[in-house]
């Protein structure tokens, strides 16, 4: 049975509402296994870029002594935000899930996936 849908209940549950990533929660796996797991503490530590899936890379990453993220996958309690999406994308991951308003959602993050999730913000 897929784990999909326990680590996005375990992002939910760690998030502390919903609302352009400022109170997500994130969940790392890598191989079915949970590496790191955090809510976003933007709020807490007055800081704009602590979202959930920020800390959740930072953190991994100094956990696991690795630079890139490539067999990771994360788990998150909403929609990522272009921070976000940009900061998974640069750590290497390539799949994320997240709890979508019906359903669970997945983002297989490609360089077409990017270029088109940033065509509305040019210029
Ligand atoms: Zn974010």
């Amino acid at each position: 049975m897929s784990k999909v849908p326990l680590y996005i209940n375990k992002s939910k549950a760690l998030a502390n509402g919903q609302g352009a990533c400022v109170l997500s929660g994130a969940v790392i796996v890598k191989n079915e296994q949970e590496i790191y797991a955090t809510a976003a503490t933007t709020l807490k530590d007055d800081d704009p870029t602590a979202h959930a899936a920020v800390i959740g890379i930072r953190k991994t990453r100094l956990k696991q002594r690795t630079f890139q993220l490539i067999d990771y996958e994360i788990y998150l309690s909403e929609k990522p935000c272009p921070m976000c999406l940009l900061a998974i994308f640069q750590a290497g991951i390539k799949k994320v899930y997240y709890q979508g308003k019906e359903k669970i959602e997945e983002i297989n993050l490609t360089n077409d996936y990017l270029k088109k999730a940033y065509t509305v913000i040019k210029p």
